[in-house]
């Protein structure tokens, strides 16, 4: 008999959800709670094929965050994607970013809150990341390439922005539209993601 029934699967907020706007509570404390619950999410992330998730778009107001960036092959990592990939998937507690490099970059970013619309986003090119993680360690990185942005991406929803509210207004335009019928539909399912 399985130890866990994982067919209950966390809920996925989608746009519109108040959880979403919030500015999201610090974790004072690891524990079983907490614990379980940064599981419940990897297995979320990995059921919606995301490769970040943060706790409220799983409906919680912490400050919390899982990652599951992919490899790079890219032939310069940056200090955090050398040291952080080959942990993947990752729990940051309290994540915070404490540097950013002039440069910026612009990539399509999509959102497992907002299904079905990208759209390019203007992020720094590099962000200094300091972390609590689960066992209470800190870790301080200098991140880039995809881990950098969805680190952003992620950090982002615990300040109560999502990707769309980082988009420049030529952008936006685009996809209003779309984001406003996703935020109609979302009214009648209480804003939780059905399943496909
Ligand atoms: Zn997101």
């Amino acid at each position: 008999m399985a130890l866990f029934d994982r067919k209950n699967l966390l809920p996925v907020m989608t746009v519109g959800a108040q959880v979403l706007k919030q500015q999201a509570q610090p974790i004072l404390q690891v524990n079983d709670d907490i614990r379980a619950f940064a599981k419940d999410m990897i297995h979320a992330m990995r059921e919606y094929d995301g490769i970040g998730l943060a706790a409220p778009q799983a409906g919680r107001s912490l400050r919390l965050v899982v990652l599951e960036v992919p490899g790079s092959d890219e032939e310069e990592l940056s200090p955090g994607e050398a040291a952080m990939l080959p942990q993947m998937p990752m729990v940051l507690v309290n994540p915070r970013i404490i540097g950013r490099s002039d440069s910026v970059c612009e990539r399509d970013e999509g959102c497992l809150s907002v299904p079905g619309i990208y759209a390019p986003v203007v992020r720094s090119e590099r962000v200094v990341l300091q972390s609590e993680l689960l066992d209470g360690s800190v870790i301080e990185y200098e991140c880039g390439g995809l881990l950098g942005r969805c680190i952003q991406h992620e950090l982002d929803h615990l300040d109560g922005f999502l990707f769309t509210d980082r988009l420049a207004p030529e952008e936006y335009r685009f996809i209003e539209r779309q984001l406003e019928s996703l935020e109609r539909a979302g009214k009648k399912t209480n804003y939780i993601r059905r399943r496909k």
